[in-house]
């Protein structure tokens, strides 16, 4: 087995260095913006429901090396699932990024995206992993703009009910 944290760092290298969906889309039919002011990271998110499912996905933006492998990793995981699908791994990863989901007991779907567990024990980095899955909650309910520290704060905004 995988010693947990060098599975994280080598994830998170490989996504810095090619992150996957990464630039603007033309056609999309949702976007929001998200800004982490406490570390810089202000990225845009943009993606296309057809039928209720995620077609396509993208992100561009400047972020710190969590936040940017979190939205790649974001959008191949999201990408052709429903809405629901999405909210659910929406509220799974932002429970275990602030320690409310043990993936090593309870039910999730969150598969590789558990290589961002550890982020828990970093408190300064929960909001960095946590962004890009609250300005997909944005994108998806047309909020247009997000913050981590607007009223709306991700740790504590109800998200969805599935
Ligand atoms: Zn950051």
């Amino acid at each position: 087995m995988a010693d947990p944290k060098a599975l994280y760092q080598e994830v998170i290298l490989d996504h810095n260095r090619k992150p996957r969906n990464y630039g603007a889309l033309a056609d999309a039919n949702h976007k929001a913006e998200g800004h982490n002011p406490l570390c810089g990271d202000h990225i845009t998110l943009a993606l296309r429901l057809d039928d209720d499912r995620v077609g396509v996905i993208a992100f561009e933006g400047e972020s710190c090396a969590i936040c940017k492998a979190s939205a790649s990793m974001l959008t191949t995981n999201v990408k052709g699932k429903t809405r629901d699908e999405a909210e659910v791994l929406i509220r799974e990863f932002r429970d275990m990024a602030t320690g409310q989901l043990d993936t090593a007991t309870a039910a999730h779907h969150l598969g590789r995206l558990t290589v961002f567990s550890g982020v828990r024990d970093l408190p300064t980095r929960v909001k960095c992993a946590i962004l890009p899955w609250h300005t997909l909650h944005a994108a998806l309910n047309s909020a247009g703009e997000t913050s981590t520290e607007s009223d709306q704060d991700p740790m504590h905004a109800p998200i969805g009910d599935a």
